[in-house]
C-alpha cells in the first residue's frame, strides 16, 4: 500500500491510500483532476472517499467525485461509525475542531492500520498499535508571534507539537511502522526539528506530508 500525500495544510488536503487494485481517497480539498493524475486516470479503482469536517481545505471538491460516482463519506453530517470502501474497513472517532470533526483508524488486509487525525486540539482516544500514523503536528507554542492578530485562530482547533508528540508516545509500539507528520502551519511550523522531536519518541521513520510525499505503508518490516 502507498500512501501519496497531493496536499496537507490550508491550502488543500488530500492523501490517496494506493493499494494497487483499489484505493481510499481521504481528504477532498485537492482536485480531482489532481488525484486522476496521481493514479494514472485509472478512477476505477477509487473504493471511495472519505471527508473530516466541513471546511473548504478539507471537503471542498468532495461534489466533483459524487457527480462522477463514487461515493463520498461525511460521517460528521451523517453519525454513522464505520463503512467498508472495497477492502478498506474504516472507522470515524470524534476530534475537537471549531465544527464538528472527525478522525479515521482505516483497516486493509495489506496495509494493517492506519490512524488518521488532523483538524483537532487533542485526541481523546489511544490506539491498539496501530501499523501508522498520519496526524496533525500543526504549530509550535516558540514560534508563535505573539502580537500576530492570527494567534486565536491558529491555537484553536489545531494541534501543537507538544500535544503530537504526547499522542505519539502514548501509541507508540514495536508494530509502529511509519509516522506521518500532516497539516504542519506555514508560519509557525519548522519540518525539520519537527521530524527531530517525533523521532525521539517513536522507534519508525517519520515523514512530514507535503504535495509528491510517497510513503510505502508495508504491514511487516520485511
Ligand atoms: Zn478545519
Amino acid at each position: 500500500m502507498k500512501l501519496i500525500c497531493l496536499g496537507s495544510g490550508s491550502s488543500g488536503n488530500c492523501y490517496i491510500l494506493d493499494g494497487g487494485a483499489e484505493a481510499l481517497i481521504v481528504e477532498a480539498g485537492v482536485s480531482f483532476l489532481e488525484v486522476k493524475k496521481a493514479l494514472d486516470f485509472n478512477i476505477r479503482k477509487i473504493a471511495g472517499v472519505v471527508v473530516s469536517h466541513s471546511h473548504r481545505d478539507h471537503s471542498g471538491y468532495a461534489g466533483e467525485y459524487e457527480r462522477a460516482g463514487i461515493p463520498v463519506w461525511r460521517p460528521y453530517e451523517t453519525g454513522d461509525q464505520r463503512r467498508m470502501c472495497g477492502r478498506f474497513l474504516i472507522f470515524q472517532f470524534e476530534l475537537v475542531h471549531d465544527v464538528p470533526c472527525c478522525g479515521f483508524y482505516i483497516a486493509h488486509p495489506e496495509m494493517g492500520s492506519l490512524v488518521y487525525a488532523s483538524d483537532t486540539e487533542y485526541i481523546k482516544y489511544r490506539f491498539h498499535h496501530p501499523t501508522h500514523i498520519l496526524v496533525e503536528a500543526n504549530y509550535s507554542a516558540d514560534l508563535i508571534d505573539p502580537a500576530a492578530v492570527n494567534r486565536d485562530h491558529v491555537l484553536t482547533g489545531h494541534m501543537s507539537l507538544q500535544t503530537t508528540l504526547d499522542f505519539l508516545a502514548a501509541n507508540n509500539s514495536p508494530e509502529l511502522m511509519n509516522v506521518v507528520l500532516c497539516h504542519l502551519s506555514q508560519d509557525n511550523a519548522d519540518p525539520d526539528p519537527f521530524r527531530e522531536a517525533a523521532k525521539k519518541v517513536v522507534s519508525c521513520p517519520v515523514h512530514i506530508a507535503e504535495p509528491g510525499l510517497m510513503v510505502e505503508l508495508r504491514k511487516e518490516p520485511f
